[in-house]
């Protein structure tokens, strides 16, 4: 495509034709919240070590840090009830669980999401029924007013990438219609839209801690609902199917809850660590915010670069610059070109990159829902009598085309929490530098 370029008297050579990079150092690892680690969180886990108690629930001389985790969450983000369980992907299946989703109910996504996400819809027997996005790369709400059916139980509404969707407009609709709304937040953590933090919208939110997340506790999650009643089954679905009394021990007699635990508890080692990045979370995504927009501000008017469209910039959390180009050529050669300036990360790190390369992000990626595997004999939960009704639901590509289309001309730049002035300096000089040559007129 570049070779097709009139030699232009005054630009400088692009790294790819073989001109200087505008930097030879590889941006920092992602990975907001690791950055970020220090004696903060040593002194927390210390704390629960020398105890010899890392069980939230009874021990030698429990530290209580799960306890202060989700006291200390709910404080800082008016949330009535917060669980913190092992990992993002068990939160969804359990607020799948505390809705009581199973066959015969539909469970309504976007087309872009992460993996866990429909894993856990299949996992309780349910059908996973795909939404378009719109260019806030969130659930398209008009797709979502057409395609609720008979069988649609519960919307999960995934905040992609770092920031919210039409958040608003989704769980009117879905209210209206009489659905459950999950907030899948496990890339917002910290995000909010009109003031307002993000899992305060929907039934259930749930939140992740794994390493690439926000905050992080190497591995981690967190449920939060306002209802005492659905809250009540979150702390026993997490366990093991009942709730506990006071000193920690299961209470198998109350009859009005008498469940099938995931066996997701988290442990007092991993609530230290997740306590003293929670402390530093404002901090954390108020520095990926920050210059995430210096870079999106400093990048406007370039003709043909455009972006994912923001509802609400200040509850945006920062972690991904998202840019959209006229056609999937031009992206693929921009982000061929901004990696040859520089603009990428160490070995083995995704900071630049088309959506092509972004996996199990989007649905047709993902080869256990387009072939429609089964984790046992059966065949659940495509075989169950009563999914007859999604015989003829489809998964290929193909299924959502407004999807493709943003799937296919779009990109991703992560923004590490630790950027320099120099790194955002220079991920704009590259910007400004390769678009002329590369999205200008062919
Ligand atoms: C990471 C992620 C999850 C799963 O979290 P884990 O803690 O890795 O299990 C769920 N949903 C989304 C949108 C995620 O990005």
């Amino acid at each position: 495509m570049l070779q097709d370029k009139p030699d232009l008297p005054n630009r400088e050579r692009l790294a790819i034709e073989g001109g200087d990079p505008v930097r030879s150092q590889p941006l920092p690892w992602e990975l907001p919240g690791a950055h970020w680690i220090d004696d903060e969180e040593r002194e927390l886990v210390d704390r629960v070590i020398n105890a010899r108690s890392p069980f939230r629930f009874y021990g030698p001389e429990p530290q209580r840090m799960v306890d202060t985790f989700e006291r200390e969450w709910c404080e800082r983000f008016g949330h009535r009830h917060a669980v913190a369980v092992s990992s993002g992907t068990a939160a969804l299946s359990i607020a799948l669980s505390t809705l009581g989703i199973g066959p015969g109910d539909e469970v309504l996504l976007p087309g872009y999401l992460w993996v866990s996400c429909v894993s856990a819809v299949i996992r309780c027997g349910a059908i996973p029924k795909l939404l378009e996005i719109d260019e806030t790369f969130c659930i398209d709400p008009d797709d979502l007013q057409a395609k609720i059916g008979p069988r649609s139980r519960a919307v999960i509404c995934v905040h992609m990438s770092g920031a919210p969707g039409r958040i608003q407009e989704i769980t009117a609709i879905a209210h209206g219609r009489g659905l459950k709304v999950v907030e899948d937040c496990a890339q917002v953590a910290g995000g909010s839209q009109g003031g307002r933090s993000v899992g305060t919208f929907g039934d259930i939110a749930i939140f992740s801690f794994q390493l690439n997340k926000n905050m992080t506790s190497g591995e981690g999650g967190l449920l939060t609902t306002d209802d005492p009643q659905l809250h009540r089954r979150i702390v026993a679905l997490h366990d093991l199917g009942y709730p506990r009394t006071p000193a920690g021990r299961l209470d198998t007699q109350d009859r009005s809850c008498q469940l099938w635990g995931y066996g997701a508890r988290m442990s007092d080692l991993t609530g230290a660590l997740a306590l003293g990045q929670l402390r530093k979370l404002p901090r954390i995504t108020a520095a990926m915010r920050s210059a995430k927009w210096r870079i999106r501000e400093a990048l406007a008017g370039i003709d043909e670069l455009g972006f994912r469209h923001v509802p609400d910039p200040a509850g945006d959390t920062g972690p991904f610059l998202i840019t959209t180009y006229a056609d999937a050529g031009r992206c693929e050669a921009m982000v061929e070109a901004l990696r040859a300036e520089g603009i990428r990360g160490p070995e083995g790190s995704l900071a630049c990159l088309t959506m092509r390369e972004w996996g199990l992000h989007w649905y047709f990626n993902i080869p256990s829902l387009v072939e429609r595997r089964s984790n046992d004999r059966s065949g659940m939960p495509w075989s169950h009598p009563a999914n007859a009704f999604a015989a003829a639901y489809d998964y290929h590509r193909g299924a959502l085309p407004k999807t493709d289309d943003l799937h296919d001309r779009s990109a991703l730049l992560s923004i590490a929490s630790c950027l320099s002035d120099r790194d955002v300096d220079d991920i704009i000089r590259a910007f400004r530098k390769v678009a002329p040559v590369v999205l200008g007129d062919r």
